[in-house]
Order: C-alpha cells, then sequence, then structure tokens
C-alpha cells in the first residue's frame, strides 16, 4: 500500500493526540493564523488559496478562494462565514472525525477564511444528530477564546471573530447551502432559489461564504506550506488530498486520507482491504447516494472532480459505497429512493411527487409486480425532474436510478420477467404477509 503524506490527519495519526488546544499547539496549530494577521492583507489570502487550487469538499467543487473573492470589498454591512457540518450524504462521515478529533484545525480555518472576506461573525452549522462533535466545538471555542487564539484582538491584531455552533434538526436538505442559510435564520429549511447567490445575499441577506468542513481544514497548511506545496499534490484541476469513506461489503470500512486522483481499486483493495469474504464487486457509488452508479469496470478511473464527471458520475464527497455480488441493484436504487424521497423538501412538484411514482415502480419490479414499461416510464419521470427544480436535489435523486438501469438494465428485466427478485426471492413473500 502507497505511503502517502497526510495532511488532514496528520495530528490524529499521532499516538496520544487528543484535539486540545495545547495538543494543536504543540503541533504548530494557529501559527498560520498569527501570520496571516500580521503579514497578509485579506487579498493576499485570497490569492494564496486561488493559487492553491483548493476545490469545496462539500460536493460541488467549486475553487474556494474564488468564491471568497465574490464578497464585495467595500460593502460596508456584516458579512458572515458559515461552515457547513451537516454532513447528511449517507455514507459520509469524514467531517465528524475532523470535527471530533481536531476540532481547532477547522476553527484555526474559519478564522483565517474570516479575516479574508472581512467577516466577524461565523456560524457551524452542524447536523442535529452530532451531540458529541457540538459539545467537541463548543469546548474548542471556549477554549481558544480563553487563550484568545479566537475571539476578541486575536493575537492583539484587533481582528475580533464570534464563532457560534447551530444545530439542525436533522434534515438532509440542510446541507444544501440556501437551506441551511434559511434554517440558521430560524426558518423551513427549503432552498432558495439562485440567482441571487450566498456572496451578494447570504445569512440574513448579507454577503456570506458557505464552505464545508474539510475545506475549512485544509487553509492552515496552505498558508503554513504555501499554495504551490498544496498545488502539488492530487492531479493538476483536484488539488490537495481527499478524505475518502469507504462502508458496505470491504473488509476494512473507514476514512481514508490520500491525493486526490489515487483510483477507486487503489482505495476499495489496499487501503479498505478488499470485498468481504473475497467475493466479486458489483457495483460502487464513488460520491455519496446522490452519485451515479460505477460498474467494476470503472474502477480504474481516477478520483478527481473531472474524471469522475468524465464516466458520467461524480465525485460528491467521496463517500463510497462498495457493493458485492449478492447485492440487488433494483433493491439498492429502491433503498436510496426512499431516502430522497423521505427528505424532499416539498417545494418543487416534480421533485415531490415525481420522487414517490418513482418509488412506487421501484417497489413493485422489486416485489415481482413490474410491467414491461417501467422502465421507459421510470426514464420518463426522471426526464421530468432533472434540471426542472429549485435546487440540485432532483438531479441528484435521479442519477442512481438512470445509472443503474444504464449498467444493470438485465436486473431490472430479469425482475420483471421473473416476476421476482433473483436475489431476494422471499420479498414479494414479505410483502403479501
Ligand atoms: Fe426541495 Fe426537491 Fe425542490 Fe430541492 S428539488 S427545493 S429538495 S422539492
Amino acid at each position: 500500500m502507497a505511503d502517502y503524506e497526510l495532511i488532514l490527519f496528520k495530528n490524529m495519526a499521532k499516538t496520544g493526540y487528543d484535539g486540545s488546544l495545547k495538543a494543536y499547539q504543540q503541533e504548530g496549530g494557529y501559527a498560520a493564523l498569527k501570520r496571516v494577521l500580521s503579514d497578509f492583507s485579506p487579498a493576499d489570502v485570497i490569492d494564496e488559496v486561488k493559487k492553491s487550487g483548493l476545490r469545496g469538499r462539500g460536493g460541488a467543487g467549486f475553487p474556494a478562494g474564488l468564491k471568497w473573492s465574490f464578497i464585495p470589498k467595500d460593502y460596508k454591512g456584516p458579512r458572515y462565514l458559515c461552515c457547513n457540518a451537516d454532513e447528511s450524504e449517507p455514507g459520509t462521515y469524514k467531517d465528524r472525525q475532523l470535527m471530533e478529533r481536531d476540532p481547532h484545525q477547522m476553527l484555526e480555518g474559519m478564522a483565517i477564511c474570516c479575516y479574508a472576506i472581512g467577516a466577524q461573525k461565523a456560524y457551524i452549522y452542524i447536523r442535529g444528530e452530532f451531540d458529541l462533535g457540538a459539545e467537541i466545538l463548543n469546548d474548542a471555542i471556549d477554549e481558544a477564546c480563553t487563550a484568545k487564539v479566537l475571539g476578541k484582538d486575536i493575537f492583539g491584531s484587533g481582528f475580533n471573530l464570534e464563532i457560534v455552533v447551530h444545530r439542525g434538526a436533522g434534515a438532509y436538505i440542510c446541507g444544501e447551502e440556501t437551506a441551511l442559510l434559511e434554517s440558521i435564520e430560524g426558518k423551513r429549511g427549503k432552498p432558495r432559489i439562485k440567482p441571487p447567490f450566498p456572496a451578494i445575499h447570504g445569512l440574513y441577506q448579507e454577503p456570506t461564504v458557505i464552505n464545508n468542513v474539510e475545506t475549512l481544514a485544509n487553509i492552515p497548511h496552505i498558508i503554513n506550506k504555501g499554495a504551490s506545496w498544496f498545488a502539488g499534490i492530487g492531479t493538476e484541476k483536484s488539488t490537495g488530498t481527499k478524505i475518502y469513506s469507504v462502508s458496505g461489503h470491504v473488509k476494512r470500512p473507514g476514512n481514508f486520507e490520500a491525493p486526490m486522483g489515487v483510483t477507486l481499486r487503489e482505495i476499495i483493495y489496499d487501503f479498505a482491504g478488499g470485498i468481504k469474504g473475497d467475493k466479486q464487486l458489483k457495483a460502487v457509488i464513488p460520491g455519496g447516494a446522490s452519485a451515479p452508479f460505477m460498474t467494476p469496470e470503472q474502477i480504474d478511473t481516477p478520483m478527481d472532480f473531472d474524471s469522475i464527471k468524465a464516466i458520467g458520475s461524480m465525485l460528491g464527497s467521496a463517500a463510497i459505497t462498495v457493493m458485492d455480488e449478492t447485492t440487488c441493484i433494483v433493491w439498492a436504487a429502491m433503498n436510496l429512493m426512499e431516502f430522497f424521497h423521505h427528505e424532499s423538501c416539498g417545494q418543487c412538484t416534480p421533485c415531490r411527487e415525481g420522487s414517490a411514482w418513482i418509488l412506487q415502480i421501484l417497489r413493485r419490479i422489486e416485489n415481482g409486480l413490474g410491467e414491461e414499461t417501467d422502465l421507459a416510464l421510470l426514464e420518463e419521470l426522471c426526464g421530468r425532474i432533472g434540471g426542472n427544480t429549485v435546487c440540485a436535489f432532483g438531479d441528484a435523486e435521479i442519477g442512481p436510478i438512470l445509472s443503474t438501469i444504464k449498467h444493470f438494465r438485465a436486473e431490472y428485466e430479469n425482475h420483471i420477467r421473473e416476476k421476482c427478485c433473483p436475489l431476494r426471492p422471499k420479498a414479494r413473500l414479505a410483502m403479501a404477509h
């Protein structure tokens, strides 16, 4: 197995590292913030992050420095940073580890970002189920404010920053950036129509940057070691490392940090130890529940934003779900659609109603009651959802359906022809009773 340089997991890989302020500072923590406040102008920081090539780790892969540069420089009112710690994409559990095991790393990244965009208040929007993460972050913020590395007059520079941990209530859609803003404002978490984008009208209609935990955790390292060091890791257009969360039918599930551009084969067979019980690989979801399925023939594709997109899927959150030969693909698609239907915020008819219809058709196919026209009907329904909704959730929910029909059509047809699920033959009986 290749021995890659760790960036985000470097501290926590050390024996005895406890994530406290003292431990973080012993590893050089908050030196980047101190340096930025004394030697860098806000524009210098944005320039450095731009040069590093860092792309957002929440899923969309938008260049972080460019996003920061959209905040109007001469704006007189407040600006905000919102750290997206909602992490509700099924299979994704990397931000949780970053928050719980090394909280000051992301807090330092947040402080540097706030200095760059001129914000004096930042929010961490953390999903409701992360009790421990919220407690650890609140303790870390208190600890940092007492030591004056956060709070008022940080390092005597005159720069003030208040960071607030805001807990969500467990809705998947609140990971969508504008729904997240609505939720912080105390409203129901429904995505906003864009434009205007949050950089102009964000939290409380003020200019706002929204970045994911992993994105912000990279910032101190970019300042400490330089943009060109960071840009030299990974691929030309997807720089740095990525934390890959692997789950499903593997021998060793977990979070693994490796450069952007390693192959899925390396992640599945080297890092995660291969398929459990040495069975055959059947399918992989490479980037969280909303990423289209990939086949075993595609696992030599580099895991970076552009290579995965080029084969019709997406890197997303890099949450890799591995399915072996015993997995029924129709059941897997149905399972995902149960989730999406449940989590639709309901404001767009194609998403709200379409997901219900798709789910109903998938259920009947899986239970041996499918009809010959069902595949065409599924494709038509997906076609009516894609591109016709307020947020990207609509496109996300059809990805797994269309990709499974494309790659595993014969399996769907087999269910319909044989009037049962070949891999879960008792499913229909269970339904009948
Ligand atoms: Fe809500 Fe779905 Fe419309 Fe997104 S696409 S705004 S989740 S109804």
